[in-house]
């Protein structure tokens, strides 16, 4: 196979590239095949132009994404953010198309963005913004074609205007058309934290796995989103575990006796950030990152640990809630320094794997309660991490490589029995 090159300075979907691309050497692929799996079947760049509160017309970048639909329906979620671009969107979808193989859930891959600001703009802004990327992208998605939900900065009520706006343009009910719905509209019990919920059981089989006592384990999380913020919850009151610090985009906490998550949490809603908060010492994002602890969980965006700072971690585990926090540079530092990585998409894979179970539910019109979808979770995530780390094991390579030998491996069986290979 040809040489790609690797530098910290690609983009996020050419590091996609490379991680496959490596993957695909591993397990003596052809040259064919790597070609038939490193780009998306589809990608869809859109605009919207909608007047804003303030009077003026405004135009938006929207993108969609689908990446591989040989296991089933594509899946994956819209981020809005400011920095969203097509490298990034096409690199999640890959990412989501070994996420959903990788915990063996029967679904493809896609991912879809919206460059804009959020937090800047009203409820009413929103919903529009959410609606006419719907209205541009109907065509395209749908129960068994692809079944967007949230990401970054959308949230269930988002994906309520979303599947409005799709069954007014179909004339029907479709509510498959969506993940993450609210309850009332056809959402799952446990979705909203069913992220952090994943990644947690992943670290306490990776706890037993290099004999971590998680009870005062000491545990630091870059970024205080959905599945940051969950995941300082629930690391708590599930295993007793010690929250020395917890960063946003703004700053850091930290306390070495631990931060109490509740607090953290309510001083994030009253402020909108966790600078400031008492009993707390504010520190950069990079020496969080750098702190002495058990387990570093970065739960933001891509590329935090790279050939920079890789160097400098000081933990035990790396639980990887964000997509694609390490570049294939840091990587190769994290392997030589033998710390434990839970690579994203099977850490972070809580999210979709509950997705899947809200179709199911949604199919069958029966809904579980959160014990039940936690118990099923807990057997999907369990199997998967067991898997990928047999798996690393037996190629003699660290977990993510071990993650994506399984992923493409069944891809490509899915591809080669279609009769596309
Ligand atoms: N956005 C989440 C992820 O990156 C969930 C996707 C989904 O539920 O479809 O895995």
């Amino acid at each position: 196979m040809e040489k790609l090159k690797d530098s910290e300075n690609l983009d996020p979907f050419q590091i996609s590239q490379i991680q496959l691309y490596t993957a695909c050497k591993l397990m003596s692929c052809d040259r064919e095949i790597y070609k038939a799996l490193n780009q998306p079947e589809r990608f869809v760049e859109i605009k919207i132009t909608m007047r804003m509160d303030n009077g003026s017309l405004q135009t938006f970048k929207g993108f969609r994404s689908q990446y591989n639909s040989a296991r089933g329906p594509m899946k994956g979620g819209i981020r809005w953010h400011p920095d969203e671009s097509a490298a990034l969107v096409k690199a999640l979808s890959a990412w989501m198309t070994w996420k959903c193989a990788c915990v063996d859930i029967p679904l493809g891959g896609a991912k879809g963005g919206i460059i804009c600001t959020p937090k800047e703009m009203s409820n009413r802004e929103l919903e529009i913004l959410a609606r006419n990327y719907i209205r541009k992208l109907a065509d395209i998605i749908g129960p068994s074609i692809d079944v967007p939900a949230p990401d970054v900065y959308t949230n269930p009520q988002i994906m309520a205007w979303m599947m409005d706006e799709y069954e007014t343009i179909m004339r029907k009910h479709a509510p498959a058309v969506i993940t993450g719905k609210p309850l009332p509209l056809g959402g799952s019990a446990g979705r909203l934290i069913s992220t952090a919920k994943g990644g947690a059981f992943c670290i306490r089989e990776a706890a037993k796995d290099i004999e971590l006592n998680l009870n005062g384990a000491k545990v630091v999380i870059q970024g205080f989103g959905n599945a940051g913020s969950w995941a300082s919850k629930i690391l708590t009151q599930d295993f007793n575990c010690k929250i020395i610090a917890i960063s946003d985009s703004k700053g850091g906490i930290y306390n070495k006796d631990g931060i109490d998550p509740n607090k953290a949490l309510v001083q994030k809603e009253k402020t909108s950030t966790l600078v400031g908060l008492k009993d707390a010492q504010m520190i950069t994002n990079e020496e969080l990152l750098e702190l002495e602890c058990d387990i570093l969980i970065p739960a933001a965006l891509e590329n935090v640990i790279t050939r920079k700072n890789a160097e400098k971690l000081n933990c035990k585990i790396v639980a990887e809630l964000a997509n694609g926090p390490t570049t294939p540079a840091g990587d190769q530092i994290l392997s030589k320094n033998e710390i434990f990585v839970i690579p994203d998409f099977l850490c972070n894979a809580g999210g979709v794997t509950v997705s899947y179970f809200e179709m199911v539910q949604g199919y069958y019109q029966y809904f579980w309660d959160e014990k039940e979808v936690f118990t099923a979770l807990d057997r999907v995530m369990t199997k998967a991490y067991r898997s990928t780390v047999d798996k690393a094991k037996e190629y003699n390579t660290h977990n993510r490589m071990g993650a994506y030998i399984i992923a493409v491996g069944r891809v490509v069986d899915a591809m080669q029995l279609r009769g596309w290979l």
